[in-house]
């Protein structure tokens, strides 16, 4: 099993800022890459408020802050990447344009540096197959914002060794992270759960059986759970919810994932949560 003590991780927002102040923070060396400089420092300054709120806290002394910063190498150099024995891709979410970034790595990276995609939806066996080293290709899901969240999903394409799972498995709970094993699927696992019981929360509206302030207090109450599942769909965005759906119902061709009509109704509507200013609340 390797160690590793220097991450490159690609892309620098929400996810990759969040990665890279998780990795520096548990004192690892990271290099952060993005396409543009604006980007490279909008994450910088977004790791430094970060910490910033916990030396507010006392989570943090401001000494921790300088010692965090200093392992973070932001760059828009892929060159820079090559003193990391593990890579995590953490650029938007397209598949044409990770399989480029992928194959880019591939060139430029030793043979048995492990790359890791942060991808929420796409299959980690097909990224794998359009790399040269699919034995040494991962899935590492963290969840937003990574700084607080303690799970990470660490998912196995068909072609991962064991020796790729247990070095990320071991580099996730350095992160002081508990993460869970999960095998190549669509949503994995968290997200094919969640995403159809937000879903089911739509139909429970449509049909009248509750008002929304209700739904939400039943399932806060009633489950144990922070937030309810409709006040979430406007957090994450009802058009990400409707398109988790839409993926689902393709891949699984089950119509237990049909969409509710209500929320397609609303995303073309543009009721599309908190970002538009009206989802199933108004902000
Ligand atoms: P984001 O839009 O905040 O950041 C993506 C960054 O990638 C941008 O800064 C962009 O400039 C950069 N980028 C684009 N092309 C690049 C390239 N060729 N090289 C380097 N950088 C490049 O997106 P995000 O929310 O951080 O999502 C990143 C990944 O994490 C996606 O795959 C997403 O599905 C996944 N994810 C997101 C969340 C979430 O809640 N936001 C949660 C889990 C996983």
């Amino acid at each position: 099993m390797n160690r590793i003590n220097t991450v490159g991780i690609i892309g620098s927002g929400t996810m990759g800022n969040g990665i890279a102040q998780a990795c520096a923070t548990s004192g690892i060396r990271v290099v952060m890459v993005d396409i543009a400089q604006a980007a490279v420092d909008k994450g910088m300054a977004t790791v430094a408020g970060s910490l910033d709120r916990l030396i507010k806290k006392e989570k943090i002394t401001a000494a921790d802050k300088g010692k965090a910063l200093a392992l973070i190498q932001g760059s828009t150099n892929y060159d820079d990447l090559k003193g990391a024995q593990l890579v995590i891709e953490a650029a938007t979410e397209n598949e044409g344009l990770k399989v480029k970034i992928l194959q880019q790595l591939d060139s430029l990276l030793a043979p048995e540096v492990i790359v890791a995609t942060n991808t929420s939806s796409i299959s980690i066996t097909k990224l794998a197959a359009a790399t040269q080293r699919p034995d040494r290709f991962i899935g590492m899901h963290f969840f937003n914002p990574v700084p607080m969240m303690a799970l990470v999903e660490i998912i196995r394409g068909l072609q991962t060794s064991d020796a790729t799972h247990d070095t990320v498995k071991a580099l996730a709970e350095a992160l002081g992270k508990s993460p869970i094993t999960v095998k190549n699927a669509p949503g994995f696992v968290v997200n094919r759960i969640l995403v159809p019981m937000i879903n089911e929360a739509f139909f429970v509206l449509a049909e009248g059986i509750a008002t929304p302030e209700d739904i939400d207090a039943g399932m806060k109450l009633g489950t144990n759970q922070p937030i309810g599942p409709l006040a979430l769909a406007d957090m994450i965005g009802l058009d990400v919810c409707l398109a988790v759906m839409n993926v689902y119902i393709a891949e699984f061709n089950d119509s237990k994932y049909r969409p509710a009509p209500l929320l397609k109704e609303m995303v073309a509507a543009g009721y599309l949560g908190r970002k538009t200013g009206r989802g199933v609340y108004t902000y």
